[in-house]
């Protein structure tokens, strides 16, 4: 399982929500993602709920239509459907993004391509217990297998947002694997029947803890800002704030400036909370250690001219405006039909996202 517990828990907790999402039965994401994804505006706050229900046809119909149009539709679906392009670049479908889409300008298109043999290589000889090298892994292939178009030019692959790195993992993934040798799978016993039920982790079974409706009126859509007025809210504080939404970029420009503060001195404090507030608080933090020194101490001193109701505010402002990929997979018993949750894992490790499956017998056990 992907933790942050790295260098003491000196990591900040906004890095572990990134990856870890939740997942649910693919066949209701399919009847849900389509629609949202069409008309975001409506959809605004809108959560994404477990039971959609499965009556409902004319979305199940308009998914179909979706997918025939635009064949990339397919890659999200079940494993083990065949697909006949394999090589080379394909565009995501924003659609399959579903209302995620919104955080991203409405010009910018992904494309993945699967990963290279290089990479699975690399892949599997990740240690699942060193959180770096997962992370580092997990980068390795978004480098190589994601490309971003925008009407400026590409952008590299450190744009897209925190909560969606693991679902275009998958989607590389399933793109990679599209004959569907490496489903990963596991089953448990139904909590009513005891019959067992199958849990699947598949890039359109991730779920997301969407913010409200309510709160959704303060992002601006072509600025891509949170727009934050504290004296709508009662605060006697004499400006608005602007937000910006967490890039695994600025994440890992974070990450790296602290790991070298904890290399010059070990005993360096860094303030763990500031940490949750600042992927938001920046626009960008750059890459050059000096430079980032300097933007971090100015949105440090911003932060501790914060009073305490200042304080409080912002942190509910941060809780209700985050993207939170959920740690559950959810799933229906074939037997009785009871709705069955499970925390989502790797049951044979994270190296084993990429580990093709041997075409031979083993030699030894070893
Ligand atoms: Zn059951």
């Amino acid at each position: 399982m992907i933790n942050d517990e790295v260098l003491e828990g000196q990591l900040p907790e906004f890095k572990e929500e990134a990856p870890v999402p939740e997942v649910k039965e693919e066949v209701k994401e399919q009847e849900q993602k389509p629609e949202q994804a069409q008309e975001p505006e409506s959809l605004v706050g809108k959560k994404l709920r477990y039971k959609s229900g499965d009556s409902d046809k004319e979305l199940k119909e308009k998914y179909k239509e979706v997918r025939d149009e635009k064949h990339l539709s397919k890659i999200g679906d079940t494993l083990g459907q065949n697909f006949e392009i394999r090589e080379g670049w394909l565009e995501v479908d924003k659609l399959l993004m579903g209302e995620r889409a919104m955080y991203y300008p409405q010009d910018w298109r992904f494309r993945i391509r699967p990963a290279t043999v290089e990479a699975i290589r690399n892949w599997s000889t990740i240690d699942d217990e060193n959180v770096l090298s997962v992370d580092e892994v997990f980068n390795e292939i978004l480098k190589s297998c994601l490309s971003i178009l925008t009407p400026m030019g590409p952008l590299p692959w450190g744009n897209i947002h925190p909560w969606d790195r693991l679902w275009f993992i998958l989607l590389i993934r399933e793109y990679t694997f599209v004959e569907g040798e490496t489903a990963i799978i596991y089953k448990e016993p139904c909590v009513e029947c005891d019959n067992d039920v199958e849990f699947k982790l598949i890039s359109s079974a991730l779920m997301y803890d969407m913010p409200d409706k309510e709160v959704m009126k303060h992002f601006n859509v072509e600025e891509q800002t949170w727009y934050i007025n504290p004296q709508e809210y009662d605060l006697s504080w004499p400006e608005p704030i602007t937000l910006y939404l967490p890039t695994l970029e600025k994440e890992a420009n974070i990450k790296a400036w602290m790991i070298n503060k904890l290399q010059q001195n070990r005993n360096a404090k860094i303030d763990q909370v500031f940490m949750r507030f600042l992927p938001w608080m920046a626009p960008k933090i750059a890459k050059d250690l000096t430079i980032a020194q300097r933007q971090i101490r100015e949105y440090e001193i911003k932060f501790k001219s914060w009073d305490e109701d200042m304080f409080s505010f912002m942190d509910d402002v941060i809780k209700n405006i985050n993207i939170l990929p959920s740690t559950k997979l959810i799933t229906k018993c074939p037997v009785c039909g009871e709705e069955n949750t499970s925390e989502i894992r790797f049951p044979d490790g994270i190296s084993s996202l990429f580990n093709v499956s041997r075409k031979y017998k083993k030699f030894g056990k070893k």
